[in-house]
């Protein structure tokens, strides 16, 4: 089983938490082994939301084929990181490297089909990639009013990493922590349909008789 985990993000306006309500939630949380939990701030107010990792017998060992690097959406955190990275502005990197950019996030261009920073199967910015793409092959998603992060559906179509089995996946606590980033900074993504997880579960049957 995963490690009891807890994790806090703090808005701008109330950085760090240390109000007493949040630190007993945490010793509570332990105790009763309640894990993967973050406290989120929005307006100034607090809720709770439960992270789980959902992977339906679905295993994952990353093949660094390269196919997943498309075209990513960035954050602005992600945009500032990358300018940083080739000591470029953060204007510059939006005019040389995103094909769109809304004020809070953007889409980073592709060449051949490809992300603009692969370079033969590899990320030339890996340092700095952006949180989605430190992600994959999960995404975070609402699934029966609980948030989840599980497999993006182009993954169980595409991903010569996945396959049939319940191991875990290694860092479990990063991935959730990768997740939590991508809500904060992108908001979650489309739900994954139940139908995907069967087609690929029958197709990888198949493969391995
Ligand atoms: S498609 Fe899958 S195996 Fe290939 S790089 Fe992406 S996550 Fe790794
Ligand atoms: S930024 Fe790097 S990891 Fe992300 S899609 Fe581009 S090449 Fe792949």
């Amino acid at each position: 089983m995963a490690s009891e985990i807890i994790y806090i993000i703090s808005s701008p306006s109330q950085p760090g938490i240390t109000s007493s309500s949040a630190i007993s939630f945490l010793q509570l949380t332990i105790n009763f082994k309640i894990y993967k939990l973050f406290i989120f701030h929005k307006n100034g107010g607090e809720s709770i939301v439960k992270l789980k990792l959902k992977q339906e017998g679905i295993c994952w060992t990353c093949r660094m084929c390269g196919k997943c690097c498309d075209s990513p959406t960035v954050s602005k955190k992600d945009i500032g990181n990358i300018g940083g990275f080739l000591k470029i502005s953060f204007n510059e990197v939006v005019k040389k490297y995103l094909k769109e950019y809304d004020g809070v996030r953007g889409i980073l261009k592709e060449v051949n089909g490809k992300c603009i920073f692969l370079k033969g199967n590899k990320c030339s910015i890996y340092k700095v990639r952006p949180i989605i793409c430190r992600l994959r092959p999960f995404s975070p998603q609402l699934d029966n009013n609980e948030i989840v992060l599980t497999y993006d559906r182009w993954f169980l179509d595409n991903c010569p990493g996945l396959y049939i089995g319940n191991a875990p996946i290694d860092n479990e606590e990063v991935y959730l922590k990768y997740g939590i980033a991508v809500i904060n900074n992108l908001g979650l993504e489309e739900p994954t349909p139940q139908h995907y997880f069967e087609k690929f579960k029958k197709r990888n049957s198949r493969i391995t008789k």
